[in-house]
């Protein structure tokens, strides 16, 4: 059975006016509820991250900045990065809940898990936080699947409408997990994910970017996704998948917008389930990122875990 995550404390980071805010989970959580899917998931609980582990890939002061600020009662960490007096340790609750997802689907006892958790974290760099990420969750996450579950490759796969810049940094050098994402072309926000940008030293190949001009068709934009996926692949037999999962490039998001349907995210999510069907038993462990439109980002999340989850029921 899919396991989900979700928390009235991640509404806790209270970012005030702001697209990044405490609505979203209630959006989801109402279509999810209206869905009738919530039967076919398992709750888990809440997980925190012991601070000293955020080591695993950020240096000591992201995490020094960002309770420095959290324990004055909140503030900017960049020009586009809120916290509040709470952020610092939802910020570690979304990090440990999306290890610990990682935990539910290595140990075998769930096939996939969705953690619907902020702050989001895939902008997040080694040395720091920026937009909208205080840590970066699947970088941890996949840094947990290799530690601790010996998992010997990993395959990222980031949908968000912004390039996963923060996730690039982390694995830019390494060939175990292998980065592929696809996002609005730069100089769209973070100005990075050109198709040049494809690792180096022993990461060389190893991250794929596919940048999207916008006003680019669905379909054309489900090609390239596609293809991206089979390129990751030839790279990878990854042991676990993670999906960097953004809703923002749906067509009625007011900050990214890619014109795409909330059944092309089913569609996508049918795609790396058929992936790690093929490589891994079907193991993903999919990360809420962005999405700004409250109603489409319900009903975008309602279709990714439609398919999620009717992988487990084809068991
Ligand atoms: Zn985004």
């Amino acid at each position: 059975m899919t396991i989900i995550f979700r928390d009235t404390l991640f509404t806790q980071h209270d970012t005030g006016r702001h697209p990044e805010n405490a609505a979203r989970l209630a959006a989801i959580d109402a279509a999810l509820t209206a869905s009738g899917l919530l039967d076919r998931c398992t709750s888990g609980p809440v997980s925190v991250l012991a601070a000293k582990d955020l080591l695993h890939v950020h240096a000591a002061d992201v995490a020094q900045k960002a309770q420095t600020v959290a324990a004055a009662g909140g503030g900017h960490l960049d020009a586009d990065t809120v916290v509040s007096a709470a952020s610092y340790d939802v910020a570690l609750a979304a990090a440990g809940t999306v290890v610990a997802a990682v935990d539910a689907v290595m140990s075998g006892k769930h096939r996939e898990a969705l953690c619907l958790i902020r702050p989001p974290g895939h902008h997040a760099t080694p040395s720091r936080s920026m937009g909208f990420c205080l840590f970066n969750n699947v970088a941890l996450a996949a840094e947990q699947a290799r530690r601790v579950h010996q998992a010997g490759r990993i395959l990222i796969v980031d949908w968000d409408v912004h390039h996963g810049n923060g996730t690039q940094d982390v694995f830019y050098e390494r060939a175990d997990v292998v980065f592929y994402s696809i996002h609005r072309a730069p100089p769209f926000y973070p100005g990075t994910g050109a198709a040049d940008e494809v690792g180096s030293g022993k990461g060389r190949g190893a991250t794929i970017n596919v940048p999207v001009e916008y006003g680019t068709g669905r379909q054309a934009y489900l090609q390239l996704f596609a293809d991206g996926l089979e390129r990751s692949l030839a790279v990878t037999k990854p042991d676990l998948i993670i999906i960097s999962a953004g809703f923002d490039a749906h067509r009625l998001d007011p900050v990214g917008n890619l014109g795409l349907e909330a059944e092309d995210f089913g569609a996508m999510t049918k795609l790396v389930c058929d992936a790690a069907a093929h490589a891994c038993q079907g193991r993903i462990v999919s990360c809420l990122e962005g999405g700004y439109h409250p109603q489409a980002l319900g009903a975008s999340v309602v279709e990714h875990l439609k398919v999620l989850t009717s992988q487990s029921m084809n068991i």
